[in-house]
């Protein structure tokens, strides 16, 4: 359920993104409905999935950019702490004006690459759900994401509905880095928007040692 205060702050982020996306280029959406409709609901699809309302949980939004999913999901999960990881500084400070101008409290911003941080014991196997949209095929961003998860924990991609391939080329790095395709859960955006779907993964047990592999590896040389 989202209240009336929520609705409310999820316009006044429609609004202080505009503002921030005509300084830095954070996405191609540039007009209110569109960020509406492309972000904002976009990224709230997520809360129809059961496991974002667990008690006392933490999520990782890692390739965060200009906040999504991360900004809506913290407004309506206020008792959640949320972690936004990039590598990009300039926009992690731009989100990070954002929940200010907001007076957002639940959201902590972390700048890295994932090849690193999913290395730091303070991160690696730290997360109940780690989320990512847009930011790789699912075979490279399986490799960023799953160190994050802990065992038991889930990673959700945001993806079209042509994932066909990319399910097929990412057999070898699900079964490498322990994480099982739980759910194909499909939704749809209104007007031209169309269908797309979360993915859910389930981590089923610690991460290998030898993943992720070093900075630009995943990338260069996907598991295939
Ligand atoms: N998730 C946001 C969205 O849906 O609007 C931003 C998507 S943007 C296309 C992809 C982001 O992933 C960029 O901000 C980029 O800096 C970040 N990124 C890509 N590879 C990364 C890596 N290995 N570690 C950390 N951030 C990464």
């Amino acid at each position: 359920m989202i209240t009336e205060e929520q609705q409310q702050r999820l316009q006044d982020l429609k609004k202080v993104f505009l503002e921030e996306n005509q300084k830095l280029n954070l996405s191609a959406l540039r007009d209110e409905d569109a960020i509406w409709i492309g972000n904002i609901s976009d990224s709230l699809v997520a809360l129809d999935l059961e496991i974002f309302h667990a008690p006392d949980i933490k999520i990782l939004d890692v390739g965060t950019g200009g906040g999504f999913p991360l900004l809506p999901l913290a407004i309506c999960l206020p008792d959640t702490q949320f972690v936004g990881l990039d590598s990009t500084k300039k926009k992690l400070d731009a989100v990070s004006r954002m929940t200010d101008a907001l007076g957002i409290e639940n959201v902590r911003m972390l700048a890295g690459r994932c090849e690193e941080k999913g290395r730091d014991q303070q991160h690696r196997n730290q997360y109940d759900i780690v989320t990512a949209r847009a930011v790789a095929p699912l075979n490279i961003l399986l490799e960023y994401a799953a160190p994050f998860v802990k065992p038991g924990g889930h990673f959700i991609a945001w993806k079209s509905m042509k994932v066909d391939t990319e399910l097929e080329e990412s057999l070898l790095a699900r079964a490498e880095l322990s994480c099982h395709l739980n759910q194909q859960y499909e939704y749809e955006l209104p007007g031209d928007w169309g269908k797309r779907q979360l993915l859910v993964f389930e981590k089923t047990s610690t991460t290998s040692g030898k993943y992720p592999r070093e900075i630009g590896i995943p990338k260069l040389h996907p598991l295939l």
